[in-house]
C-alpha cells in the first residue's frame, strides 16, 4: 500500500484520501525556482496590480490532477511520516482543494506566517498599513466554500508548521474557522497519534506543543518520499548559537548524514522536477559540527558529493561568524559550488551594528568571535561573501527590547559601511519570539527618527543593487529576458513611490 501511495500521489490518480495535507497559494509556489522571491509574498498588495504581483512573486506551482509536482519540505516531512504509519494521505493544492476535500475526515495545514505577524511581513504591513499577501490566500483558503461544507459534516482541521506561535494571538480567529488542533514543534512523532484521535471523532487537544522528550532524533525523522520545492533538502536541524530573540536555539542541534540528504536529492530527482538543490539548516557552514567552527572535512565532502548529483547548490541560511572564522575553507566550498554556476544565495542574520546590543541578546551570534568584534565580524563576512559571489539577503532587527539611540546609530554606520557589498538589506521590526516571547511588539508608531533613518538607509543600499541582482537572478535561465523587464518596472515603481515619500 505504501508504494501504491507514493506512485499514485506522484500520477495524480489518487480520487481522495482520509487526510489530505496543503498549504496556502504563497507556500505552494517554487517563486520562479528563486527562493528568494518567497520574500514577496511578505507584502501586501501594492502598486502593480494583484495577478501580476502573484504572476512575479509566487505563481501557481504545476499541478497534475490537483497534486501538487512539489511541495513545502515541511509538508512532505508529515507526509512521509503518515505514510510510513499507514495512514491514507494525499498532498493536494490549495487551489484544486475542492476536488478532494468531500470525502476527506482530515485536512491538515502547514503554515510559516498564517497571520503575517513575521518580522518581514509585520515590517512591510506597518509601513504599507495593509494585510499582506500570505495572510489573505491563508485565510482565502479557509473561506473556500468546499471547507467551509465539509467542516460543518465533521472535516477535523489541524494546522502545524513553523508559524503556528501566531496563533496564540488570533484565537478568536480559531474559534470562528473552526481550527481543531494546532501543533507547535516538529512533529513527527506526535502526527499519528494526532490524525488517529482524529479520524475516531475523539477529542483533540487544542494546542499540542511537542515536548522536548517528544523531539525526533535523528532516527525518527523520515526521508521525503515525494519532491519538495526547489529541491531543498533538510542537512540538519537546530542551533547552538542561543540568541535570545529566536525560536530555533530552544532544539537540539542534529546533523543529518550524507547519505540521508541524498537519498531525498534522489527523491527530488526522481520526480523529474528539480535539477538543484537547496540545502537547508540554520547555518550550512556548520555542517556536521558540534560547535561554532565548521568541520572542513565535512562541509567540502557535502559539498562535493551533492554537487556530482545536482546541477546547482542554494544555501538557505548561513551565518557571518562561520564565513569570517574560515575564510579559506569558504573559498574552497565557493569553488566547488561556482563550477556549475555563477553565484548562490543565502539569508543571513545581522541584526544590529552594535556590540553593546551584540552582548545583551546574541553574545554566541559572532562565536568564534567576541560579541564587541560583531561590527568586524560583518563587515569580513560580507566581504568574503561578495568575493565569493554568495549573494545575502541581510536581515536587521529594529526596536529589540533594551535598544538604545547609540545602538541605531551604529547600525546605520554598519550599513553605511556594507554599501558596497552585493547584498539585500532588510531591516525587519521586533517580533516576541524565543527567550524574549514574553516582551512588547515594536509597532510602527514607536519609530523614532534614527529608526526611519535606518529604514532609509536600508532602502537606498537594496535600490543601488537590486538592478544587478535582478540580472544575476535569471541571468542563466531561457525566461529571463522575459521575466527581467518586470521585475525591473517594478523596482522603477517602488523608487518612484519612494522619491515622491521624500526619499531620495
Ligand atoms: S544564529 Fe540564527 S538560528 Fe541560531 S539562534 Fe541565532 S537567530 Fe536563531
Amino acid at each position: 500500500m505504501f508504494y501504491k501511495l507514493i506512485l499514485c500521489a506522484l500520477d495524480g490518480g489518487r480520487g481522495t484520501a482520509e487526510i489530505l495535507l496543503t498549504a496556502d497559494r504563497t507556500l505552494m509556489s517554487d517563486y520562479h525556482h528563486n527562493e528568494f522571491l518567497g520574500f514577496g509574498t511578505c507584502a501586501p498588495p501594492n502598486v502593480i496590480p494583484d495577478w501580476l504581483y502573484s504572476f512575479l512573486f509566487f505563481p501557481p506551482i504545476k499541478t497534475r490532477n490537483g497534486v501538487p509536482i512539489a511541495a513545502p519540505y515541511g509538508l512532505r516531512k508529515i507526509e512521509a511520516q503518515l505514510l510510513s504509519e499507514g495512514f491514507d494521505v494525499l498532498t493536494v493544492d490549495p487551489i484544486h482543494v475542492e476536488k478532494y476535500v468531500d470525502e476527506a475526515k482530515v485536512l491538515g495545514i502547514h503554515v510559516m506566517d498564517p497571520f503575517g505577524l513575521g518580522p518581514a511581513s509585520s515590517t512591510f504591513a506597518a509601513i504599507l498599513k495593509k494585510e499582506p499577501f500570505l495572510a489573505q490566500h491563508f485565510r482565502n483558503l479557509l473561506e473556500k466554500p468546499a471547507i467551509r461544507k465539509a467542516k460543518k459534516r465533521g472535516l477535523k482541521i489541524i494546522v502545524g508548521g513553523p508559524g503556528v506561535w501566531q496563533f496564540r494571538y488570533r484565537q478568536k480567529f480559531v474559534e470562528e474557522y473552526g481550527i481543531d488542533c494546532i501543533i507547535e514543534g516538529e512533529a513527527e512523532k506526535i502526527i499519528g497519534k494526532i490524525m488517529r484521535t482524529a479520524l475516531n471523532g475523539e477529542k483533540l487537544p487544542q494546542y499540542y506543543e511537542v515536548s522536548v522528550e517528544e523531539t525526533p532524533s535523528l532516527d525518527d525523522i523520515p526521508n521525503i518520499v515525494n519532491p519538495s520545492i526547489n529541491g531543498l533538502v533538510e542537512i540538519g536541524r537546530g542551533c547552538c548559537r542561543g540568541c535570545k530573540f529566536c525560536s530555533v536555539t530552544l532544539r537540539p542541534l542534529r546533523w543529518y548524514p550524507l547519505e540521508k540528504i541524498l537519498h531525498e536529492i534522489n527523491v527530488n530527482f526522481r520526480g523529474g522536477y528539480a535539477n538543484g538543490t537547496c540545502l537547508h539548516a540554520e547555518d550550512v557552514m556548520l555542517y556536521g559540527s558540534k560547535n561554532t567552527i565548521p568541520d572542513d572535512e565535512k562541509l567540502i565532502k557535502l559539498h562535493e558529493t551533492v554537487l556530482e548529483k545536482c546541477e546547482g547548490i542554494e544555501w538557505s541560511h548561513c551565518s557571518l561568524a562561520a564565513v569570517a572564522s574560515k575564510p579559506r575553507l569558504f573559498s574552497k566550498i565557493a569553488e566547488i559550488i561556482l563550477q556549475k554556476q555563477s553565484r548562490w544565495g543565502a539569508e543571513v542574520g545581522i541584526e544590529t551594528g552594535s556590540p553593546e546590543l551584540t552582548k545583551k541578546i546574541m553574545p554566541a551570534k559572532a562565536h568564534p568571535f567576541k560579541p564587541e568584534e560583531w561590527p568586524d565580524v560583518v563587515r569580513t563576512g560580507m566581504g568574503l561573501m561578495h568575493d565569493n559571489k554568495l549573494i545575502p539577503a541581510c536581515t536587521l532587527i529594529v526596536g529589540v527590547p533594551g535598544e538604545t539611540e547609540d545602538d541605531i546609530i551604529k547600525t546605520i554606520e554598519l550599513v553605511d559601511d556594507l554599501k558596497g557589498i552585493r547584498s539585500l538589506i532588510v531591516p525587519l521590526f521586533f517580533v516576541p519570539m524565543g527567550r524574549l516571547k514574553g516582551d512588547n511588539w515594536f509597532e510602527e508608531t514607536e519609530a523614532n527618527k534614527l529608526h526611519q533613518e535606518l529604514l532609509i538607509r536600508c532602502l537606498k543600499h537594496d535600490f543601488y543593487w537590486i538592478d544587478n541582482l535582478i540580472h544575476l537572478s535569471f541571468g542563466e535561465k531561457w525566461y529571463g529576458t522575459l521575466m527581467r523587464p518586470l521585475y525591473r518596472l517594478f523596482a522603477e515603481v517602488i523608487k518612484y513611490k519612494a522619491r515622491k515619500a521624500g526619499i531620495k
